[in-house]
C-alpha cells in the first residue's frame, strides 16, 4: 500500500504536499453504465525500471524546464494572471506535468504544478467561470479540468471539487445562450469526462443533464464514420475540423464516454467502426492513423503529428477502462512504445510535429503534407506549431497511470505492461501491493510479486496480448493452464506476501501487410525499422532548446528479402544491454537482422521517400543489386527509419560467386 506512514512524513517534510484523499477508485454512479475496470487515482501507479526514467529525462528535459523560457508558458501566461497566452497552451502543459510531477515524486515540478494550480483555484470569478478572463472558449477549460481532477486525486485539495461544481452549474447554466464553437464542438466528449469524475464523486444529477447538453451541442462521430466519406488524403479544400487528426484522436472516446449515459450497444458499436475506418483508410505501421494535419491515406511518407499520437493514447486508455477490450491495450502499447518515442529525440528536449513511418529526411522543406509547413518533420522546440510543444508531456505519465486499473469485483488487472508498482485498498479494506519487474516491451517476461498486508482473496487479471501465442502464467512456480492470446486471464485465488506471479510472452518475429502490400516486421508490442545512420544539424538554438535538421549517412532504399509467407528463418533477433535511453538508435536494446537489396529506382521525391514500389518487388532484369544483411531497431529507437518495406522474394544467385 501507499504507506500512509511514508506519505504522512513526506507531506510534513515536504510542506505542500497533501495526502491523497482515496487510494481506491471512485466506481461511476448509477443510471451511468458501469466500466469494465475502474481507473485508479493518479499515484496509485508508479513507474519504475526503464519506464521511471523516461519520465525523470522528461523532468530533465523540456517538460521540466519549458515554462522556464517558452514565452507562452511563462510569467506573463494567463493562466498565471497576466496578459499573455490564454487559451489551450497553460491548460496543456498542466495536463501532462500533473501525472509527470507527482509520479516522479519530484519536489521541483511539483513546487511548478502548485503555482499554476494555486492561480486557477484562487481567482474562480463570482460567476463561477475560470481562468483568464479574456479568455470566452469553453475548450481550454475542458483540458484545465483534466488536469484539475488528476491533481485532486494526487493531492486531495479540498479546493477542487468546490471549484468545480460552481463552474458547471455556472456552464450549465449559460450553455444555450453561449453553444459549444469550433474545437469545443469536436472535443465535447474531453468535457463530459470531468463532469462524469465529478458526478462520481457527488451524486449530483445535474450533472449528467450537463452532460447530455455537451453531448447535444457537440460533434456527431458516430454519425461522421457511420457513413465515411474520406477515404483517401483529403484535400486542402475538403479539409475541416472533422477530418482533423488531433480531433479525431480525442473523438475515439466520444462513443464509449456516450454509451456510458445511454447504455445503447450502437454507440459501443460506433467507436469500433471508427477504429475500424481510421485504420483501413490511413493506418500506420505504428498503430496510429496519418493526419497532417488531416487524414492522409495509407503512404508512409504521410505524416500524424504528435498531439494525435498522445491524444489517442489518452482515449485509449479511457476506452480501456469502459469497454475492457484486451485489443485496446494491445494498440495502446503499439503506439505508446513506437509511435510516441520516435518522435521525441532522446534527451527529450526536441519533438516533430509529423512523424512519418518511412522518415529518410528530416528538414525544412515543402513536403506533401494536406496543409502542414516546412518545419513539420525537423526535430526542435516547436517546430510547425506550438500545439505539441504544450501537450506532449501526458504521453508517458499518463500511460504509466493506467497500466494497471481496478476490476469491479475487487482485484487488480494489468491491462498494459510496463515496469510499475501498484498499491491501493481492496474492497474489503485491505492494502495491496503488486510489483512489476520487467524489460516489457523490449524482453519477454513480466514477474508480479503480489504483497497483499494480509492473507486476502482478490482476481489478478491479465491481458494476454493478441500477438502473444504460446504465452504462459505460473503462480509460485506452478504452469496455469487455460491462457489464450486476446483474452484476458484470470487468476482468482487467496494471496500471501510473497507470491509470485511469472509471466512469459513469447516474441517471434512476425510480419504484417501495409501500403501497396509492403511489409513491416514486429516483435512483441514493437514494430522494427531499418537503422540509417543519423547526421543531427543543429538549425538553431532557442534558449535551453534547439531546432534540428536530421539527415541520412547510410542508404535507405531497400527491398526486404521475404518469401511473402513464414517470417520464421528468415529473421535473427539479436538482444543487446538496456540501458538508459533505449528509444535511441545507440541504446536499442534488441536488433532484428534480415536481408535486402538495394532498389535504385526508389529515390526522395519531394524530400521524402518517393511511391513506395508494389511488393512483391520483380527482381529487376538487369542490375539486381547484391544481397546484404540490414539492421532493424525498435521504430521508436529509429529518428530515420523505412518502416514500411517493399519485399522481394528470394532470388537465387545468377552464378556461383566465388
Ligand atoms: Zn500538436
Amino acid at each position: 500500500m501507499r504507506n500512509a506512514f511514508v506519505l504522512t512524513l513526506a507531506a510534513s517534510l515536504a510542506g505542500y504536499c497533501q495526502a491523497p484523499s482515496r487510494t481506491t477508485p471512485a466506481p461511476n454512479r448509477p443510471p451511468l453504465q458501469p466500466n469494465a475496470f475502474h481507473q485508479l487515482p493518479l499515484t496509485s501507479v508508479l513507474p519504475k525500471g526503464w519506464l521511471l526514467e523516461q519520465l525523470r529525462i522528461q523532468a530533465k528535459g523540456l517538460s521540466g524546464h519549458l515554462d522556464e523560457f517558452w514565452p507562452d508558458l511563462g510569467p506573463t501566461s494567463g493562466w498565471l494572471g497576466g496578459t499573455g497566452e490564454s487559451w489551450e497552451r497553460g491548460p496543456y502543459f498542466l495536463d501532462g506535468l500533473v501525472p509527470l510531477a507527482y509520479l516522479t515524486q519530484d519536489a521541483r515540478l511539483i513546487a511548478k504544478v502548485k503555482r499554476w494550480m494555486d492561480w486557477t483555484l484562487d481567482h474562480q470569478q463570482p460567476s463561477g467561470w475560470i481562468g483568464p478572463v479574456k479568455n470566452e472558449d469553453w475548450w481550454p477549460n475542458y483540458v484545465m479540468l483534466k488536469a484539475l481532477t488528476q491533481y485532486q486525486e494526487a493531492t486531495g485539495d479540498a479546493r477542487v471539487i468546490p471549484l468545480m461544481q460552481k463552474y458547471y452549474a455556472f456552464q450549465l447554466k449559460h450553455l444555450d445562450e453561449r453553444p459549444l464553437k469550433e474545437w469545443a464542438i469536436l472535443r465535447w466528449h474531453d468535457g463530459v469526462l470531468s463532469v462524469l469524475w465529478l458526478y462520481n464523486r457527488t451524486g449530483d444529477r445535474s450533472l449528467l443533464d450537463l452532460a447530455r447538453k455537451l453531448h447535444g451541442q457537440g460533434h456527431d462521430w458516430e454519425a461522421q464514420f457511420a457513413n465515411f466519406l474520406y477515404r483517401d488524403k483529403v484535400t486542402r479544400a475538403d479539409a475541416h475540423l472533422a477530418t482533423h487528426g488531433v480531433n479525431n484522436a480525442m473523438g475515439l472516446k466520444a462513443a464509449p464516454v456516450w454509451w456510458l449515459l445511454t447504455g445503447q450497444k450502437q454507440n459501443r458499436d460506433g467507436f469500433y467502426r471508427m477504429f475500424e475506418m481510421l485504420d483501413r483508410y490511413h493506418g500506420q505501421p505504428a498503430g496510429i492513423f496519418a493526419a497532417d494535419e488531416h487524414y492522409a491515406g495509407r503512404d508512409p511518407s504521410q505524416g500524424t503529428e504528435l498531439c494525435a499520437v498522445v491524444e489517442a493514447m489518452f482515449s485509449l486508455e479511457v476506452n480501456l477502462a469502459i469497454l475492457g477490450d484486451p485489443m485496446l491495450g494491445d494498440r495502446l502499447e503499439r503506439i505508446s512504445y513506437n509511435a510516441l518515442p520516435a518522435t521525441l529525440s532522446a534527451d527529450l528536449w526536441a519533438h516533430q510535429y509529423d512523424q512519418q513511418a518511412n522518415q529518410v529526411l528530416c528538414t525544412l522543406a515543402t513536403r506533401r503534407w494536406v496543409s502542414n509547413g516546412p518545419a513539420a518533420n525537423i526535430f526542435g522546440l516547436e517546430p510547425n506549431f506550438g500545439c505539441c510543444t504544450a501537450n506532449m508531456h501526458q504521453g508517458w505519465p499518463k500511460l504509466a497511470a493506467n497500466l494497471w486499473m481496478a476490476t469491479p469485483d475487487g482485484g487488480l488487472a494489468a491491462v498494459a505492461y510496463g515496469p510499475s508498482e501498484v498499491s491501493t485498498l481492496l474492497a474489503g479494506g485491505t492494502a495491496v501491493r503488486i510489483e512489476e519487474q520487467t524489460d516489457y516491451p523490449f524482453r519477454e517476461t513480466v514477474s508480479l510479486a503480489v504483497r497483499p498486508e494480509r492473507q486476502v482473496k482478490f482476481p489478478l487479471v491479465l491481458r494476454i496480448p493478441a500477438w502473444a501465442d504460446g504465452a504462459s502464467v505460473a503462480v509460485n512456480g506452478q504452469a496455469m493452464s487455460g491462457v489464450q492470446p486476446g483474452r484476458f486471464f484470470r487468476v482468482e485465488r487467496e494471496w500471501r506476501s510473497g507470491d509470485k506471479v511469472e509471466i512469459r510472452f513469447p516474441m517471434p518475429v512476425r510480419t504484417s501487410t501495409w501500403f501497396n502490400n509492403s511489409i513491416a516486421v514486429e516483435r512483441g508490442p514493437l514494430v522494427y525499422s531499418l537503422k540509417i545512420g543519423e547526421s543531427w544539424h543543429k538549425i538553431r538554438q532557442i534558449g535551453p532548446a534547439a531546432d534540428w535538421e536530421i539527415y541520412p549517412t547510410t542508404p535507405w532504399n531497400f527491398a526486404i528479402t521475404f518469401d511473402g509467407k513464414t517470417p520464421a528463418g528468415q529473421f535473427q533477433v539479436r538482444e543487446r544491454p538496456l540501458g538508459s535511453q533505449p528509444f535511441s538508435p545507440e541504446g536499442a536494446p534488441v536488433e532484428i537482422l534480415a536481408r535486402g537489396r538495394r532498389l535504385p529506382s526508389w529515390q526522395i521525391v519531394d524530400d521524402s521517400a518517393g511511391p513506395l514500389p508494389s511488393s512483391p518487388v520483380p527482381p529487376p532484369a538487369r542490375n539486381l543489386q547484391p544481397e546484404q544483411e540490414l539492421t532493424l531497431i525498435p521504430y521508436g529507437s529509429a529518428k530515420l527509419r523505412v518502416t514500411a518495406f517493399p519485399y522481394m522474394v528470394p532470388v537465387a544467385a545468377p552464378a556461383a560467386a566465388k
